[in-house]
């Protein structure tokens, strides 16, 4: 059996843990990842919503009509990107307890990549959604 993935925030007051195994694990370029993350990209862990466990505070905010962002209210590290309608919730990967656990498997929204930024990992790209 397979540890569970666990994570939280930086000043530890949101936690977060499923025993479910990543649906994918991708690096999204979009404009909206970059806003809602303040980072040059974000990675996340994909997983099954209902087998997410959260203890804390966690704040929302919808960046679509699709996407709703979740954050530490206290300490303003991105934790999740939900998105309902697919039953799925995206772990950021930064905010894992093992941040190194998991590798990307593709590039998605490379067409608003960061310019100065060159992806030589050997991943797919995709210049949208995949
Ligand atoms: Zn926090
Ligand atoms: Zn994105």
């Amino acid at each position: 059996m397979t540890q569970p993935i666990t994570g939280g925030c930086l000043c530890g007051a949101c936690r977060y843990e499923t025993a479910a195994e990543p649906l994918n694990i991708r690096v999204c370029h979009c404009r909206l990842c970059q806003k809602a993350t303040g980072a040059a990209f974000y990675a996340r862990v994909q997983v099954p919503i209902e087998t997410l466990s959260i203890a804390g505070p966690v704040g929302w905010y919808p960046s679509s009509d699709a996407v709703a962002r979740g954050f530490c209210p206290n300490c303003g590290t991105t934790l999740f990107s939900r998105r309902d309608g697919g039953g799925v919730i995206g772990l950021a990967m930064g905010s894992l307890d093992e941040a190194d656990r998991f590798r990307p498997t593709e590039h998605i929204w490379v067409s608003s990549k960061q310019a100065w930024l060159t992806l030589a990992d050997g991943l797919v790209q995709y210049p949208g959604n995949p």
